[in-house]
């Protein structure tokens, strides 16, 4: 294996295939209800990453309704995946959480969020939840540079993203990193100062994002205006090469490029390749020689 799969780490972890379940807690996001903007980030849709998913059921509707369905694997993790998924009280968080946890066949959540959403009382709720069942939080980071981050509006310093991963690592609470590649004024060097970064501080999991346009998006208009050009698709598999040779080689790879909303889709036009990317970065790793982890140094 050239790299480990979260596919990997699941079936060792539980013993079996594990399906994913993708929820919308019915969170907003503070870049986007004004307490640290109202925009967004450049490349965020009108509903968080997850568009396809439906705000007007609940948590425990939603689960109810995907277990209506047939589904081959017998145990699943639930992914809180739209908007910033810990910013609210620690009651409200408490409530949508434990409502995840109705089928006993859920084994795990995943939390998406902000590493500026993560107080000590939302820890706190974090620490409860985790007593019950597995769990670890996603953390938007995208980039460790912070003029790109003002570029792309994030809100946040990447020193907070510093603080979150001691305050989770105290707690015990494993945290995962979503990192971005193509973003606005990045090329290699910056991202491999993003991914040394993220390195040090040794996540349980990274998700790797190339960047696209989604229509109605701030980048959209970016790229119509050609103040943006996405990232040509054998950059992008050399990039990920290049990121998973420098990742610590127990980071799990929760994901290699992320797909736009169907429909959505403004460029590059080779994001709906996703097999073959997944492919032919395997291929190349294979046929190099090459390992996650072999540049890292702890
Ligand atoms: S922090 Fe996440 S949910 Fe909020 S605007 Fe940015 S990408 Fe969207």
């Amino acid at each position: 294996m050239v790299f480990r799969t979260f596919n990997s780490y699941l079936k060792a972890a539980y013993h079996t295939e594990v399906g994913k379940i993708c929820i919308d807690g019915g969170f907003t996001c503070p870049n986007r209800d004004g307490t640290k903007g109202v925009g967004g980030c450049i490349f965020c849709g009108e509903r968080g990453a997850g568009e396809h998913l439906c705000a007007a059921m609940s948590v425990r509707e939603q689960v109810e309704d995907y277990f209506r369905r047939p589904h081959r694997q017998k145990k699943f993790v639930a992914y809180f995946q739209n908007f910033t998924n810990t910013y609210a009280s620690p009651d409200v968080l408490m409530r949508r959480y434990t409502d995840a946890l109705i089928d006993p066949r859920i084994v795990a959540l995943a939390i998406g969020t902000r590493p500026d959403c993560l107080g000590e009382d939302v820890l706190d709720v974090l620490s409860a939840i985790k007593e019950r069942i597995d769990l670890w939080v996603e953390l938007g980071l995208q980039t460790t540079n912070d003029d790109t981050a003002r570029r792309i509006r994030r809100g946040y310093a990447t020193e907070e993203y510093l603080r979150a991963c001691e305050r989770l690592r105290a707690r015990g609470i494993p945290f995962a990193v979503h990192l971005m590649i193509g973003l606005p004024g990045e090329g290699t060097d910056e991202l491999r100062t993003t991914v040394d970064t993220v390195a040090r501080t040794h996540p349980f999991g990274v998700k790797l994002h190339g960047v696209y346009v989604m229509d109605g998006t701030d980048l959209q208009a970016d790229y119509l205006a050609g103040r943006y050009t996405p990232i040509e698709k054998d950059a992008y598999i050399e990039a990920v090469i290049d990121t998973l040779l420098r990742l610590p080689p127990d980071t799990v790879i929760l994901r290699l490029m992320s797909d736009c909303p169907p429909g959505r889709l403004v460029a590059p036009a080779w994001n709906t390749d996703k097999a073959e990317v997944h492919a032919e970065i395997r291929r190349r790793m294979a046929e190099r020689g090459l390992t996650q982890g072999m540049l890292f140094t702890p």
